[in-house]
């Protein structure tokens, strides 16, 4: 099978939206009235963000899924996707399941693949998202106010839990592991959510290297500083580890660390002023999706844990970093 015959088997379908789609030099979109585009890029590394025996339409999926993610913590719609794809070898079984994963998840966002480019080489995929928001309406990172209410969505740590258990660091029950893995394998991108908080959301980011350090990114943006209730941050966990919850044990902390500084959950931490708590909780039920408030920002600069007495917590759990 050549290059031509494997886009076309695999990927080639006709378009909808984009005024162009695969076929010629350049895809053409059409940027509606009054919309700006958002545009974003994330890269899948075998054996560094995933393994090889992944099942291939979970990996699809994931592809997509974080960089969806990332329209949706400005706010964007999905509109369309590029796919440049480095294969070892042109492998039927795996191109039907890769490419059944990745437009299913397409297809639920109405988010077109338009183009891209194929090679032979070490297994790589790198997808370019298209999105679109009305101007001066995305989300950004720097928007954050002192007495703005903190929150995230979903639940965290499962990735990092599932990733440890194939490391073999903790035993999960199997139920637990595969609840974890799926988590891990297929996350959610939050794209109903981050349309549903524009113009209530002062800031948003996707959690993708840990709480913390994606946190911290909005709190430098937006030159602020911020209180985190941890007890109320690992609440969004699921107790998988099992019966030891009491805060301070060893599966409480490690439970903690896998929220704070876990990676890989996909999930949207905001901000809103506390005025706007209904508006942010309406939200939440508008897209299903389920939010807790985790504390709130500060002027002081600087990120504080405090535990459920409100005492100061130590944190030295840093957020996932490539070339640390
Ligand atoms: P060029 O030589 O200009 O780089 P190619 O011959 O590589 O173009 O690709 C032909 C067409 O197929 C282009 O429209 C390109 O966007 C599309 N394409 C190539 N690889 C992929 C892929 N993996 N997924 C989707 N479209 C692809
Ligand atoms: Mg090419």
């Amino acid at each position: 099978m050549g290059e031509f015959e494997l886009i076309q088997r695999y990927f080639h379908r006709p378009t909808a939206h984009a005024a162009l789609g695969i076929g010629d030099d350049c895809a053409l979109l059409q940027p509606a009235e009054g919309m700006q585009l958002a545009i974003s890029s994330d890269m899948l590394v075998e054996g560094r963000h995933f393994v090889s025996t992944v099942d291939p339409a979970r990996l699809g999926h994931k592809a997509l899924a974080v960089n969806l993610s990332d329209l949706a913590a400005c706010g964007a719609r999905p509109l369309a996707f590029t796919l440049a794809l480095s294969l070892p070898q042109a492998d039927e079984a795996w191109l039907s399941g890769f490419a059944r994963g990745l437009l299913a998840l397409a297809d639920l966002h109405g988010c077109e693949l338009v183009g891209g480019d194929t090679t032979r080489g070490p297994l790589n995929i790198c997808i370019t998202v298209f999105g679109e928001v009305p101007r001066g309406q995305a989300l950004l990172r720097s928007g954050a106010r002192p007495g703005d209410d903190l929150w995230v969505s979903g639940t965290l740590g499962d990735a990092r839990l599932a990733l440890e258990a194939f490391r073999g660091t903790v035993s999960l029950p199997a139920e637990a592991f595969a609840a974890a893995r799926l988590r891990l394998e297929t996350p959610t991108p939050r794209v109903a959510l981050g349309l549903a908080l524009r113009g209530i959301a002062s800031s948003a980011i996707d959690i993708s290297d840990g709480l913390l350090g994606d946190l911290g990114h909005i709190l430098d943006a937006s030159g602020v500083g911020a209180d985190l209730l941890t007890t109320a941050a690992a609440g969004t966990m699921a107790d998988r580890l099992g019966a030891d919850s009491a805060e301070g044990s060893a599966d409480a902390e490690r439970r903690l660390a896998c929220v704070l500084s876990g990676g890989d959950d996909y999930e949207l931490a905001f901000t809103a002023p506390a005025a706007r708590r209904h508006e942010v909780l309406a939200a939440g039920t508008a897209s299903g999706t389920r939010l807790t408030r985790i504390g709130h920002i500060d002027g002081a600069r600087g990120l504080r844990l405090r535990n459920a007495h409100g005492r100061l917590v130590e944190h030295r759990l840093a957020s996932f970093d490539h070339f640390a």
